[in-house]
């Protein structure tokens, strides 16, 4: 039997819906939430993924600021220009887009970012009161897929949950989210051996390595929830499309539950950005 489609395009959107009855009650209190996005260099992947983030602010009203600087740009003025966001009362979420060019210490800029406004969730502050459960920015990416759990009522505690990655930005967040949620989480890496031996046993299963297609049907447990959060694009000489690192055919006849790519959580991911900027805004015009 088919598996079920996770779809993060579909609660994207509803969730958006909500987003804007709250940000007009704020805009009326005199607290637009503002975003401030700093790109640094000429990526076409990072000018895509800032164009769609600027865009999906003013599709809730969320003000937004993109600064760009050129791929040689000194660390000291990005360091100086998240200092004056830092005291701009209007911004309420920074964020700085990676991967940064070499000569940046993408530590040093990302613990400059105020932690109150720290809306991806990635400065030591945030990700140490993750850690220990206390309320805080949390990284968007786990975050949608928590939330894309929680819309189809998947309550993680006592399940197996396998996450294949380790990254600061997905694997290890997502770790604690489950962890914070009651699964018995394992983490997987390059270095793992036996994989299949661990992904077999998952409950819950999220891939987030970047090889496209790699988790196949053999690998997943009959009735496994697959979370696919790789974003890969495949070869021109193959179509050149978008693909998950989830072979997505195979695994949707063994799965009960299946996120698409594109579709999945690539859309929820934005999204909790803009959650977090609301959130933001939302705490200031409560101090
Ligand atoms: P990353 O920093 O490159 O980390 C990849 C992780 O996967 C590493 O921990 C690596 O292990 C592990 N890994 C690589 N090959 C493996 C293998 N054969 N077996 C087991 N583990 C393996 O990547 P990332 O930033 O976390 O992103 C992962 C994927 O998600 C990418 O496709 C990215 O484009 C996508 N992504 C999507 C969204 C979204 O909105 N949907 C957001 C962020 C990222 P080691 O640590 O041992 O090297």
């Amino acid at each position: 039997m088919s598996a079920a489609i996770l779809d993060g395009k579909a609660l994207a959107e509803e969730l958006r819906t909500t987003f804007k009855t709250r940000v007009e009650a704020l805009t009326a209190l005199g607290h637009r939430p503002g975003l401030a996005v700093i790109l640094v260099g000429e990526d076409p992947a990072s000018q895509v993924y800032v164009r769609n983030k600027v865009n999906s602010c003013e599709s809730v009203g969320v003000f937004s600021q993109k600064i760009s600087y050129g791929a040689d740009v000194a660390p000291a003025v990005v360091l100086g220009k998240i200092a004056e966001l830092n005291a701009d009362p209007n911004i309420h979420g920074i964020l700085v887009q990676l991967p940064l060019p070499r000569q940046f210490d993408e530590k040093t800029i990302l613990e400059a970012i105020a932690p109150e406004k720290d809306v991806d969730g990635f400065h030591a502050a945030n990700v140490g009161a993750l850690a220990q459960g206390i309320p805080c920015f949390i990284p968007c990416t786990p975050y949608g897929v928590m939330k894309m759990l929680a819309a189809h009522n998947i309550d993680p505690t006592g399940k197996e949950a396998v996450i294949i990655g380790r990254s600061n930005i997905v694997g290890k967040p997502m770790a604690l989210l489950l962890i914070n949620a009651g699964a018995t989480v394992t983490v997987c890496n390059s270095k793992t051996r036996n994989l299949a031996e661990h992904t077999r046993r998952a409950d819950i299963l999220i891939a987030a390595l970047g090889k496209p297609r790699f988790v196949t049907a053999a690998m997943v447990k009959p009735g496994a929830v697959v979370i696919d959060v790789g974003i890969n694009r495949l070869p021109l000489e193959t179509g050149g499309k978008l693909c998950g690192d989830v072979d997505f055919e195979t695994v949707k006849e063994v799965a009960s539950l299946i996120t698409p790519v594109p579709g999945g959580v690539g859309p929820m991911t934005i999204t909790m950005l803009l959650a977090n900027t609301i959130e933001s805004a939302e705490r200031k015009s409560k101090l």
